[in-house]
C-alpha cells in the first residue's frame, strides 16, 4: 500500500467509523456468536501472495463485525463500560500514525513532556494531593501491581530486587470485594496468595476497619511483616466504598503501605459533590483510576499517582548503558515507572478528550449518568418483585427480580439467571451480574458516552417484558 492508497481508504474507513457510531444500535449488543464460529470462517493459512484491500476489509465487515460485541452500543449496560469519544478516536488514528515508541524522554520528548502535564491536570481534576505525581500504565491491573511491587522494595529497603526472597512473609489485605487484579499482583510479586489476607464487609460492601485492624495485630504477633493494603473505591460487584480515612489511620500506624483503587468509581471525583470519595486520600501512598473505563477515552489509559516518585522509580529503575542520556536529571524517563520499557503515546487522547469537552464537559457527562442511575433506581423502587441489592453511590444499580411470592433462594437465583440471559439474547441491552451474599445480583451500569434516558426506559421495558415471558 502506497501513501496514496492509504489516503483513500483512511478516508473510506473514518465514514464507515462514523456510520458505525452514528448507527450503533442497529447492532446487536452482545454479539451472538458461538464459541470458535469466528475461528471456523477464517482460512487457516496466512495469505502466500498480496490481498486486495476490498477484500481484506469486505471480510473485516462480514466475518469480524458479527463477532464484534458492542461496548460504545448505548445500552451496553454490563460490566464497567470502555467508553470512548470522538476527540479521544481522532487522537488514537494520530497516535497510530505518529507510532512512536516512548519509552524514554528522547525517544519522542513531546509524548513524555505531556504525559507529565496530562497526569498533573487530572491531579488537578480530581482533587489528588498536591504533592502527588502520575503515571499512564496501560491497565489498573499494572497500577496494582506497581503499588504492590514498590511496597515490597520500601519495606524490604529495595533487598528482595536484589537478593531475592530470604525468609519474609509479608502479607497484603484487601476486602473479600476487591478487585481479582489484587490477588494476580499478589501472585506475580512473589508473595504467596496464602499471605492475602480478605478482610471481612459491611453491609454495604465496604471493609470492617476493625477486622483490618485485628488481622494486622494478629500477623504482626505470629512474625508476618504487613505490607500493603489495597482499599477499594467502588468495588467492582457493588462499586462499595472503603473507609479510606480509617483504612489510612490503621496503615499509618502500622507503617504499611496503602494502595486505592478506584478503577472505575474514581471518575466521580471531578464533581465536587463526589469529592468525598477520596477524603483520606493524602493518609495513603498511591492511587489508581482510569480514564479508559468512564471518561470518554479509548483503552488504555490508566491514570496511577503516587506519594513517593523515588520509591516507585528505585523498584522499577534500569540504566543499561544504550538508555543512557544527559538529560536523565531533567526528564521523566517513564520506562522506569512502570513494568513495560516500551510505551505508546497515550497522552495525546486525554489531551484532546480534555481540550475538546473542557472540565465541565466531562462533569456533565457524569453527572447525567449519575442522574440516570437515580431514574432506573426509582423505577425498581415503585415496583413491589423488585429488590436492591446495594447502596447506588454512583451509576452501577445491583438488583434482581423477586416476586412477592416466592422466597426459596435457588430458585429466585435461577429465575435472575433466566431473567439475565433473555434479556441479552434480545441484542436491545447487555447487562451481567455478580454474587453478593449467594445471591445472584444483576447489574445495571449506565457510562456510556450517548447514553440517554430514553435508553433507561426501554430497558427497563424490556427487563418487564422478559420478567412476564418468564411467568
Ligand atoms: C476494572 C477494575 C480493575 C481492573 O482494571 P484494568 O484496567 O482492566 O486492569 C481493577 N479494580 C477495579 C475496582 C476495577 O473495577
Amino acid at each position: 500500500m502506497n501513501a496514496q492508497e492509504f489516503r483513500q481508504r483512511a478516508h473510506q474507513l473514518v465514514e464507515w467509523m462514523a456510520d458505525y457510531l452514528e448507527n450503533v444500535e442497529q447492532y446487536p449488543v452482545k454479539s451472538p456468536v458461538k464459541p470458535r464460529q469466528i475461528l471456523a470462517s477464517l482460512p487457516a493459512k496466512p495469505p502466500h501472495d498480496p490481498e486486495h484491500f476490498d477484500l481484506i476489509f469486505s471480510d473485516f465487515q462480514e466475518k469480524i463485525m458479527p463477532g464484534i460485541t458492542h461496548w460504545q452500543h448505548p445500552a451496553f449496560f454490563a460490566y464497567f463500560p470502555a467508553n470512548s469519544s470522538f476527540p479521544s478516536i481522532l487522537a488514537e488514528m494520530l497516535t497510530a500514525t505518529l507510532a512512536s515508541q516512548c519509552m524514554i524522554w528522547e525517544t519522542s520528548p513531546a509524548a513524555a513532556e505531556l504525559e507529565e502535564q496530562m497526569m498533573e491536570w487530572l491531579r488537578q481534576m480530581m482533587n489528588i494531593p498536591d504533592d502527588w505525581v502520575g503515571v499512564i500504565q496501560d491497565t489498573a491491573s499494572t497500577a496494582t501491581l506497581c503499588a504492590i511491587l514498590t511496597a515490597r522494595e520500601k519495606l524490604s529497603n529495595y533487598q528482595i530486587n536484589e537478593q531475592g526472597f530470604a525468609n519474609q512473609a509479608f502479607t497484603v489485605y484487601c476486602s473479600t470485594q476487591t478487585h481479582s487484579s489484587i490477588d494476580k499482583a499478589v501472585k506475580i510479586a512473589g508473595l504467596g496468595k496464602q499471605n492475602l489476607r480478605k478482610i471481612a464487609v459491611d453491609e454495604r460492601f465496604a471493609m470492617l476497619p476493625e477486622a483490618l485492624e485485628t488481622t494486622i495485630q494478629t500477623d504482626i504477633a505470629e512474625g508476618k511483616r504487613p505490607l500493603c493494603v489495597v482499599a477499594a473505591i467502588g468495588t467492582t460487584s457493588s462499586t462499595a466504598i472503603d473507609p479510606l480515612r480509617q483504612i489510612g489511620e490503621i496503615c499509618q500506624k502500622y507503617g504499611v503501605f496503602l494502595h486505592v483503587d478506584g478503577a472505575y468509581a474514581g471518575t466521580a471525583a471531578i464533581l465536587p459533590e463526589k469529592r468525598w470519595i477520596l477524603d483520606g486520600l493524602e493518609l495513603a501512598d498511591s492511587y489508581v483510576f482510569n480514564p479508559h473505563k468512564w471518561m470518554l477515552t479509548n483503552f488504555d489509559c490508566t491514570a496511577y499517582y503516587v506519594k513517593d516518585k523515588e520509591a516507585l522509580i528505585r523498584t522499577f529503575e534500569i540504566l543499561p548503558e544504550y538508555l543512557k542520556t544527559k538529560n536523565d536529571n531533567q526528564v521523566n524517563n517513564y520506562r522506569d515507572w512502570g513494568v513495560q520499557l516500551g510505551r505508546r503515546f497515550r497522552a495525546l487522547k486525554l489531551w484532546f478528550v480534555i481540550r475538546t469537552y473542557g472540565v465541565a464537559g466531562i462533569q456533565a457527562k457524569i453527572r447525567l449518568h449519575l442522574d440516570l442511575a437515580q431514574l432506573f433506581k426509582q423505577k425498581l423502587e415503585a415496583h413491589p418483585d423488585f429488590e436492591i441489592l446495594a447502596p447506588v453511590d454512583f451509576n452501577l444499580i445491583c438488583f434482581r427480580y423477586k416476586p412477592l411470592i416466592i422466597n426459596d433462594l435457588e430458585q429466585i437465583n435461577q429465575l435472575n439467571t433466566q431473567l439475565l440471559d433473555k434479556i441479552n439474547q434480545s441484542g436491545k441491552a447487555y447487562l451481567t451480574h455478580t454474587k453478593l451474599n449467594d445471591v445472584y445480583t444483576l447489574r445495571l451500569v449506565i457510562g456510556q458516552t450517548q447514553v440517554e434516558s430514553r435508553h433507561v426506559e426501554a430497558v427497563w421495558d424490556l427487563i418487564l417484558e422478559k420478567v412476564e415471558e418468564l411467568n
